[in-house]
């Protein structure tokens, strides 16, 4: 079995959240053409289980919600994973905050934190400043 590698949030450690695509069961799809298309996803209803609404689509379906606390009346949404994507802010952090410290953390430590393009810069500066 291949071990996960699963991104983490490089200030905080946490493992960056799955980035699925929400799927909503309707009653007829032709009155779900909108702009949210792509954005969301649509499938004809009734979709009574996790293993149905799996058939429905590629990827893997790793969260669904029923209609109903009984699931009587079967799920009204669930949510796909495609088995590669992770939400990240700022390609690297879970959260703004995470990616903020980081920032912070650079300002004050430049030389062991800088990336390429803030270490040419600052050697640029120094130069000017002679
Ligand atoms: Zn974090």
């Amino acid at each position: 079995m291949q071990r996960e590698t699963r991104p983490f949030c490089r200030w905080c450690g946490k493992n960056l959240p799955k980035d699925t695509k929400t799927f909503f069961v309707v009653a007829d799809l032709k009155n779900h053409k909108s702009v949210l298309e792509g954005i969301f996803g649509y499938v004809q209803g009734p979709v009574k289980s996790a293993a149905e609404a799996q058939r429905l689509v590629n990827g893997t379906v790793v969260k669904v919600s029923y209609k109903r606390p009984d699931h009587e009346g079967g799920i009204s949404k669930f949510n796909v994973w495609d088995g590669v994507s992770y939400k990240a802010c700022w390609g690297f952090f879970c959260t703004n905050s995470c990616a903020a410290a980081m920032g912070q953390a650079t300002c004050k430590h430049p030389h062991s934190l800088f990336g390429p393009g803030a270490l040419a810069r600052d050697a640029q500066l120094r130069k000017a400043q002679r």
